[in-house]
């Protein structure tokens, strides 16, 4: 079974404000179940709440496709994605007011129906269609079978000896791989719990961990606000010290923001790399050696290459039982995606000699050819991030006469502007001449979508 949900009376699921037993969420999904029998897709309205989950469980449990929505999607992007996964339902919370010409149906967190669990549905049976995060081009609806999930969780639960004991803290969204399916099924297979935060702050992680948590899920982002409180205070970063394992993901980890966790908690973050076509594909043993800029190496079961390989770098090619089944109503896209039973993720990556891959960018954006050089931006914005002016920083190529493409970096500056000469000799003294930065352009804040993923599309306009 997929979520089995056999011990009726431990914790499940705690949001602001409302908790739920493995049994409560059972009944109560059942109810949902009733409901949505028969129908061959259902939205949810994703809110962080416990109607998104016992939505999700309750489709689940009557093998019926589940397309999370985020609520803040613009309104031309959920018309694209209301069009494409063109839902017979949507669920939501009965507080929420959908702006979406659909039947709806507001679960009810108090409605529950005992009852033999429904017969399981094949392996192959498709659980979701997620939506990427549209960091690259428009979001692509990604057809998620049950045993992609089933065989990712339990190959997580390996590297991270990850238990029903776990209480799992975090406050990702619910629309995407990370919070949703690694964050809230994840603790429930496990017969543990998600401890749902409501929104990010410092404080909530800090009284999640004084109160039983025993795991923090994040995105880089969070972990640098977290790092930043963490050094302001002690206390907090007593009690994230106390934790069994900090976990980040969805973009790469900074080394700098690594580096301040540890001194302020003395934690070592674990990085894992997945995506939505994917879940996830590499990760860090809870028992494993923590190397910043390292994302671990393949997942028990998972077969990771890298392709074209070219002084070391290539792209991650990834074969596997989590693999998805193709994107919805995308066949060209699809065809274009594998070669030879092998999915191009079109991550760029090197791996160290202990098969630990790092993660160098993507392809698209993150890969600049200059001077006959491949360039990854990563190691440039690592080394910016260490110069005392720099508080945030996304480094691109652009086309040049000269160099094929030369280096620019975006900078949000921390406090007074260094100056760009002041920025190139930094980076030339810490990597290579080559990898200077050409142009320095300053920004206020960085283009984010709401994974906190630097949209490299929208700084060049
Ligand atoms: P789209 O496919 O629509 O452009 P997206 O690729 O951002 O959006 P997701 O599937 O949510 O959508 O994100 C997966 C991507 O996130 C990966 O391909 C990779 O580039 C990045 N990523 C995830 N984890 C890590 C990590 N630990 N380090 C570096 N990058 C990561
Ligand atoms: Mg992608």
């Amino acid at each position: 079974m997929l979520l089995p949900l056999t011990a009726p009376d431990r914790l499940a699921v705690r949001f602001p404000g409302l908790s739920l037993t493995h049994g409560e969420v059972r009944a109560a999904a059942r109810a949902v179940a009733d409901r949505v029998a028969g129908r061959t897709r259902v939205a949810v309205w994703a809110t962080p709440s416990p109607e998104t989950v016992l939505a999700v469980v309750g489709c689940l449990a009557a093998g019926v496709p589940v397309v999370p929505l985020n609520p803040k999607t613009g309104s031309r992007e959920l018309a694209h994605i209301l069009a494409d996964s063109a839902p017979e339902l949507l669920l939501h919370a009965p507080g929420d007011t959908p702006p979406v010409d659909l039947p709806k149906h507001a679960v009810d967190v108090s409605a529950r129906v005992e009852g033999d669990p429904l017969p399981e549905p094949d392996g192959e049976a498709v659980a979701f269609v997620v939506y990427t995060s549209g960091t690259t081009g428009p979001p692509k609806g990604v057809l998620l079978p049950r045993r992609a999930i089933a065989s990712n969780l339990d190959a997580l639960a390996e590297i991270w000896a990850w238990t029903a004991d776990d209480v799992v803290a975090h406050a990702l969204p619910l629309f995407h791989v990370h919070g949703l399916i690694v964050g809230v099924l994840g603790p429930l297979r496990r017969g543990g719990a998600v401890r749902h935060l409501g929104r990010f702050a410092s404080a909530a992680v800090g009284e999640a961990f004084r109160d039983g948590a025993t795991v923090l899920f994040g995105v880089p982002t969070m972990y640098h606000r977290l790092g930043l409180d963490c050094a302001e205070d002690a206390e907090l970063a007593d009690a994230v010290g106390k934790a069994r394992l900090l976990v980040s993901g969805s973009a790469a980890l900074p080394a700098t923001d690594h580096a301040r966790i540890t001194a302020t908690t003395g934690q070592r973050v674990v990085e894992r790399y997945g995506m939505t076509e994917t879940l996830m594909n590499c990760g860090v043993r809870a028992d494993g050696e923590r190397r910043p800029g390292t994302v671990g190496p393949a997942l028990p079961g998972v077969e990771v290459r890298l392709a074209d390989e070219a002084d070391g770098m290539g792209e991650i090619e990834v074969r596997g039982p989590n693999l998805f089944l193709g994107y919805l109503n995308r066949p060209d896209a699809t065809e274009a995606a594998f070669v030879d039973g092998w999915f191009r993720t079109g991550d760029m990556a090197v791996v160290d000699p202990d098969g630990s891959y790092r993660i160098v960018g993507r392809r698209a954006t993150d890969l600049i050819k200059s001077g006959g050089y491949k360039i990854g931006a990563g190691e440039i914005e690592n080394a910016l991030l260490e110069h005392p002016g720099v508080a945030e920083v996304a480094v691109t190529g652009e086309p040049d006469d000269d160099l094929g493409e030369r280096i620019v970096a975006w900078v949000v500056a921390d406090g007074d502007r260094p100056s760009a000469d002041e920025l190139a000799d930094h980076v030339a003294g810490l990597l290579a001449p080559h990898k200077r930065p050409r142009v320095v352009r300053f920004l206020d804040s960085l283009p984010r979508n709401e994974m906190g993923k630097v949209t490299k599309r929208a700084l060049h306009g």
